[in-house]
């Protein structure tokens, strides 16, 4: 999953950005409005940290722009004791707020559910042959116990898991797995899938040749 966070105190962007990346998310970010809706413009984020106090845009003018071409999950951060800001953001377009300052175990998991939610997705568990992935703890569970799976491996079984039934394209892969700053090679996306194909099973994940890859529903 990838993640887009808009902030424009340094020291916050750049500790927000630390813990989201911790959770195993991709994550870009911008330090202004307008550089916020040009990157939410092109890429498909899977959801978007905005705050509303933001120079050359304002997070409700970014709102009001994106939501012309995307539905991407938005949490916009306000100041407390800003109400006006968060019924005009949330009015806008937004998905849910956090007010500063603000638990981070709170931001992450407001962030999973709004995720969640985008997937069509009631529960934190998904169940598919045998395995139960658990979204809030990052876990996945056969009847025989625990599979250890790296976070890149976990991303991409969680991925195709929230979207399965259809097939994704390697590129869709590689926008939502990876961020702006990975430079990592083309063919790991191929050992990523060959070893969850050893811990998980041969048949779990299907190569749709020339298409992508699909988990069946
Ligand atoms: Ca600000």
């Amino acid at each position: 999953m990838r993640i887009l966070i808009v902030e424009d105190e340094p020291d916050l962007l750049s500790s927000l950005a630390q813990s989201v990346r911790e959770e195993g998310f991709a994550v870009d970010t911008a330090s202004d409005g307008e550089e916020g809706l040009y990157k939410a413009e092109s890429t498909n984020y899977d959801a978007m940290i905005l705050d509303i106090m933001l120079p050359k845009l304002d997070g409700c003018q970014v709102l009001e722009q994106l939501r012309k071409v995307k539905k991407t999950p938005v949490l916009m951060l306000t100041a407390r004791d800003a109400i006006a800001d968060r019924i005009h953001g949330l009015d806008a377009g937004a998905d849910d707020y956090l007010t500063k300052p603000f638990d981070l175990n709170e931001l992450l998991a407001r962030l999973r559910a709004l995720i969640r939610r985008a997937a069509g997705q009631a529960s934190s568990t998904i169940e598919i042959t045998g395995f139960k992935i658990n979204t809030a703890a990052k876990t996945v569970h056969s009847s025989r116990g625990p599979i250890l799976l790296t976070s890149r491996e976990y991303a991409l079984l969680e991925y195709l898991a929230q979207h399965r039934g259809q097939v994704i394209s390697r590129s869709e892969l590689y926008d939502h797995l990876f961020d702006e700053n990975d430079s990592s090679l083309s063919n790991l996306l191929d050992v990523h899938v060959s070893n969850l194909r050893k811990k998980l099973g041969a048949t779990m994940i299907t190569t749709r040749r020339g298409q992508g890859y699909s988990i069946d529903a």
